[in-house]
């Protein structure tokens, strides 16, 4: 007895494996990571742009952007704009409601993700699994007591990949800039509220300066800029 064609579902499915049999495309939770002005903002546009370039639609979500406005901005100048997530926002409603309006969703830019919720992480790792959404975060690992972000602790929990970004800042003293030092009245902060909007310029009242461990432990801020 002849062998039944394969059906388009099939095909398809042979087509979208492997030698290996693994999935060719499977979407990733993808988080990367690294201080202040080490470049996330720039690199997630960057991600951004090559993937609209490819045909592919995206969103792109902030939450409490330097700009406080509902956009994506870097300190290069590039800006772009953006949902900007609150508590009650839910990514998988989001990305649904984009699909009942006709408006593919293949990828979710998640900048800042560090000050979202650990709900909204959840819902990024079920936005890859059951909707097949690469979703791409952003943000600082650790906060002003170098003590990790609750988000930014569930992506590194959760993620498929995670990456440090490999674009050095560096402390005064030129070591390698690891912590997020919260600078109040010429002081390094050692407590206060998780997240205080500040720059990293010396005239914004309360600003934030990258300093390596050593100088973060000792407090030293080095010589006036
Ligand atoms: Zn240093």
């Amino acid at each position: 007895m002849a062998r039944p064609l394969a059906g388009p579902d099939d095909v398809g499915c042979a087509a979208a494996r492997g030698v290996d049999g693994r999935p060719l495309h499977a979407a990733a939770l993808r988080f990367f990571w690294g201080p202040m002005d080490c470049g996330k903002s720039t690199m997630a546009l960057q991600m951004n742009y090559n993937h609209a370039r490819q045909g592919r639609r995206g969103l792109v979500t902030t939450r409490i952007d330097r700009s406080l406005g509902p956009q994506v901005t870097t300190r290069i100048g590039l800006s772009h704009t953006a949902i900007e997530v609150t508590d009650d926002l839910d990514l998988r409603a989001l990305v649904r409601g984009r699909w009942d309006e006709g408006v593919r969703v293949d990828y979710l830019i998640c900048d800042e993700a560090s000050f979202y919720t650990v709900a909204h992480v959840e819902q990024m790792a079920e936005l890859v699994d059951s909707y097949d959404v690469d979703v791409y975060a952003f943000g600082l690992a650790t906060d002003f007591r170098s003590c990790l972000f609750p988000a930014a602790q569930r992506l590194f929990e959760l993620a498929d990949e995670v990456a440090r970004i490999q674009v050095e800042v560096l402390c005064w003293c030129g070591r390698e800039g690891l912590l997020n030092a919260r600078v109040v009245d010429g002081r390094v902060a050692r407590e206060g509220a998780q997240v205080v909007i500040g720059d990293t310029v010396d005239t914004a009242e309360v600003r934030y300066q990258v300093l390596c461990r050593r100088h973060y432990r000792s407090g030293d801020l080095g010589p006036r800029r």
